[in-house]
Order: structure tokens, then C-alpha cells, then sequence
């Protein structure tokens, strides 16, 4: 596998620190609020990537954070007078609400940066006793010219007279020390720990290189997280967790591209987002937006609009109409099997391990589904073609993840029988008023000539 690599800036041959095995870090969520779509974009390519190894046959351990403790949260918690605890909890359901509909499946483990603090003290009391971290009067520091490598991943260079930073967030400019650890004030209210380096609260980078090294040891294979977070959040993390190992923290960085609106980053703070319950009020099916991400390149910026989401949920339906009449179709006897079924399927993989490109892979996906769709305009189709066929979409889609899976209510296939028994009378407004039921129960029936029918989820834009 070949995978572009943010810290060389190279394209680079994948090679895992154990055979068959990858280490894997992502940034997740700080459960603030709601998720906007343009972190899911980032989300759904954490999803990608390690569905991507699995399909190559590696065995993935993938952590993603949840930041349940920082400025933000303190802030929000206590304006809406709720405890931290009620309120994180309150988001990360949320969130885990949101990530299931884009159907993102679990990472191996979600640690909470609250469970953690204990590893985060033991690492700040190492950097003190080392000489990188300091003391100030409103918390502990990094000292970041005590780390000769610092800037190596985003490129800044550390200047003179250093100031420091408290807040978490802060922009490409501010290169200074910054917060491991912050004492309490009157701010943080009820929320602080105490420790042996003060009574106080941990600072956002630390909470990832003590997630990092509890979970996947002192030197993982791949970390990743959205292009905003290059600097300073993973610069912080290498100087945090090499000065404290003394080793390589990460051997491949590998960082996704934003979601822009109007040609500007998707973000709280420009008030251009939408969750995606926004757009399940509108009627969108979530992995309609899931296919959108799938066909961009993840190291391409993704315009979102309104148009192009109806585009991918038309694409989505005709994707699932297409496999349900495959799976309906009537089998000939004929042991030929098309050749280039494999040759898609192999070009499919190549693209994968091209730097996970999803949207060439797709493109295979497409043409096999085109090769299915004139099966089905023939009408009928080899046995063992078919089951090739539909074994290789199945293959796909367990990394695409876009068809539909589930069992479809019993109720609805009743009313979709009966609805077929009324057509063969001729009584098309009774069946009429049934296919109106059965799109009231989320599906939708399409016919098979006269006397058959498929169901497929109800999509309102198509
Ligand atoms: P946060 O909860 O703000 O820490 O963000 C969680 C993840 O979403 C991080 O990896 C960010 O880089 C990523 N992210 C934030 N905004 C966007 C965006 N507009 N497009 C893609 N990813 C984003
Ligand atoms: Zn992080």
C-alpha cells in the first residue's frame, strides 16, 4: 500500500511496525455540540481507511479520542448550568447517533480523555523531571525550543522570545509554549483534578499523546486527523510524546481535507454548518452524504452543496435498485463468466492501495454495476455470473459501505404482496393506496413488469 505521508510529504510504501497489524490513531470528536458534516467528512475517512486495511487483510486496532475536558466544554457546561459529565454524555450519544447513520463502524476502542488523567499527569511530571515542561504561575508549559525537532510536521519555525499560550486553540502564528496543564481558576468551576503538579485541568494536546501511548504503546503506525489539526495539535503531540519516549511517535501522518461551503472551511465559528439531522430534515438519507465523501479524493478540499448532495442520493437509489434487480434476476443455464469482472475488481483494489483513492475505486464500482445493468435490460443472466457478480459488489461493499443491508419490516413486504395481487385485478387505485402505505413506512416498491416487484428504502430526492 502506497500512502502519502504528511510528514515527508512523500508518497510512501506502506510497512507495518508488526507484521499484518496497524496501529492506528485518529483525533476524534470534543463533544461540545453536535458534529457538523464537515467533521464527518473526516470521521467517515478514519472509517475508510481502516476498512481499507482490513480488506487488505490487516488486523486494525484504531482509537478515537473522545475530548470530553477542555476550554469549550467548560464554557458551554456551564452556561447551560448542566454538570460536565450530563453534558459530555449528552454529545458523545449524539455523536455515536450520527457516526452509526453514515454507517462508520466502531473503532476498536473511544477512549474519554476524562478516564485519563492519570496518564497525563505521569507524562507532565516526566517532561518537568527532563527539563521540557515548566512551571508558571497559571499552570505547567511546554517549553517548545527545549525540543530540537519542533516544526517538523507543519514546517513552523520556532523564533525568539517565545510567549505562552493557555487556550487550546490557537492560530498558525502563535508559535509559543503551550499548556500541558492548566491551574484552576474560578472559570473551570467544579471541574478540576488534583495532582501532583497542582489542582487543575489538562491542556487538549497532552490528552492525545497519553491516549495514544496507553492504547497503542510509544510508537504507532499511522495517526490522523483533519489538515487543521497539523499545527498545532500534532506538532504539540510529537514534541509531547517523543520528549517523553525518546522515540519515533508516528510513522505515518496522514491528514484529510476539509469540507468548504462557498469556498470556505465548513466550522462552528464561520456559521456555514449543517449536521446531518439538518439534513435528515430535509429528507436526505445520511449515506447519501457518505458516497459524496467516497468520491472525492481525501486530500482534495470537497465543495458541499445542496445540488451535488441530490446528485449522490439519486446515484445511492440507482446503486440499491440496480443490486436488488441483479439478485431478482432470472438465471440461464450458461457457465460463462465475463472476464472483466475480475479485471474491475483487481483495478479496484489498486486504486484502494494508491493512497486510499475512493474515488477511482468507485469508479470500478460504477462499471460493474453497468456491467450488471445490461444483465439486467437482457433479462436474464448466467448462474454462476450472477453470483460472481454479486459476490464481487458484495466485496466492494465492505468498504464503501453504501448498499442496503437489514431485513425490510414484514409488514411492508405484506402490503407490497397484496399490492401485486391488486395490480393482476386491474384495481390500480387500491394499489395505488397501498404503494402510498408502504412509502409511509420509509420504502418504496418498484415493479418488475407486471408481475413482480423490488423494495428499496424510500430516497426523497431522486
Ligand atoms: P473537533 O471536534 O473540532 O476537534 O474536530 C474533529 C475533527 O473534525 C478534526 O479531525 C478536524 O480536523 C475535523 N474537521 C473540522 N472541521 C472540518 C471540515 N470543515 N472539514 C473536514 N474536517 C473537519
Ligand atoms: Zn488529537
Amino acid at each position: 500500500m502506497i500512502i502519502y505521508n504528511t510528514l515527508t510529504k512523500e508518497k510512501e510504501t506502506f510497512s507495518p511496525l508488526e507484521k499484518g497489524k496497524v496501529k492506528m490513531y485518529c483525533c476524534g470528536p470534543t463533544v461540545y455540540d453536535y458534529v457538523h458534516i464537515g467533521n464527518l467528512r473526516t470521521f467517515i475517512f478514519y472509517d475508510i481507511i481502516k476498512r481499507i486495511f482490513e480488506h487488505f487483510g490487516y488486523e486494525v486496532k484504531q482509537v478515537i479520542n473522545i475530548t470530553d475536558v477542555d476550554d469549550k466544554i467548560i464554557k458551554n457546561s456551564m452556561e447551560t448550568k448542566t454538570g460536565i459529565y450530563r453534558y459530555t454524555k449528552m454529545f458523545s450519544e449524539f455523536f455515536f447517533e450520527d457516526i452509526g447513520k453514515v454507517k462508520i463502524e466502531p473503532a476498536t476502542i473511544y477512549p474519554r480523555a476524562t478516564d485519563n488523567i492519570d496518564k497525563m499527569v505521569e507524562i507532565i511530571e516526566a517532561l518537568i523531571q527532563k527539563g521540557f515542561a515548566y512551571k508558571a504561575e497559571d499552570g505547567v508549559y511546554y517549553s517548545i525550543e527545549k525540543f530540537k525537532d519542533y516544526g517538523k510536521l507543519s514546517g513552523v519555525k520556532v523564533g525568539q522570545g517565545l510567549s505562552r499560550i493557555k487556550s487550546d486553540e490557537y492560530d498558525k502564528l502563535s508559535i509559543s509554549d503551550f499548556a500541558l496543564w492548566k491551574f484552576w481558576d474560578e472559570k473551570d468551576g467544579d471541574v478540576f483534578w488534583d495532582a501532583s503538579i497542582g489542582k487543575g485541568r489538562p491542556g487538549w494536546h497532552i490528552e492525545c499523546s497519553a491516549m495514544s501511548n496507553r492504547f497503542l504503546g510509544d510508537t504507532l503506525d499511522i495517526h490522523c486527523g483533519g489538515v487543521d489539526l497539523i499545527f498545532p495539535h500534532h506538532e504539540n503531540e510529537i514534541a509531547q510524546s517523543e520528549a517523553y519516549t525518546g522515540k519515533k511517535f508516528v510513522n505515518y501522518w496522514v491528514h484529510s481535507e476539509h469540507l468548504l461551503v462557498d469556498g470556505r472551511k465548513m466550522s462552528k465559528s464561520l456559521h456555514n454548518f449543517y449536521t446531518l439531522r439538518d439534513l435528515e430534515d430535509m429528507g436526505f438519507d445520511p449515506l447519501s452524504f457518505r458516497l459524496m465523501c467516497l468520491d472525492s479524493n481525501y486530500r482534495d478540499k470537497l465543495d458541499f452543496t445542496m445540488d451535488n448532495l441530490k446528485r449522490y442520493e439519486k446515484t445511492l437509489n440507482d446503486i440499491n435498485i440496480s443490486f436488488k434487480l441483479l439478485e431478482k434476476l432470472n438465471e440461464s443455464d450458461s457457465v460463462e463468466i465475463n472476464e472483466e469482472v475480475d479485471t474491475i475488481y483487481s483495478k479496484f483494489d489498486e486504486a484502494l492501495a494508491d493512497d486510499f483513492d475512493t474515488h477511482s475505486a468507485l469508479a470500478q464500482f460504477f462499471k460493474l454495476l453497468d456491467l450488471a445493468n445490461i444483465k439486467i435490460k437482457d433479462g436474464r443472466i448466467g448462474k454462476s455470473e450472477k453470483k460472481k457478480i454479486i459476490d464481487t459488489i458484495m466485496k466492494m461493499d465492505k468498504v464503501l459501505g453504501v448498499i442496503d443491508k437489514g431485513d425490510i419490516n414484514k409488514d411492508v413486504i405484506e402490503l407490497a404482496d397484496k399490492r401485486k395481487e391488486l395490480r393482476k385485478e386491474s384495481k390500480w387505485a387500491e394499489a395505488d393506496a397501498i404503494r402510498k402505505e408502504i412509502l409511509n413506512n420509509g420504502y418504496n416498491v418498484v415493479d418488475i413488469g407486471d408481475s413482480d416487484y423490488i423494495i428499496v428504502k424510500k430516497r426523497n430526492h431522486v
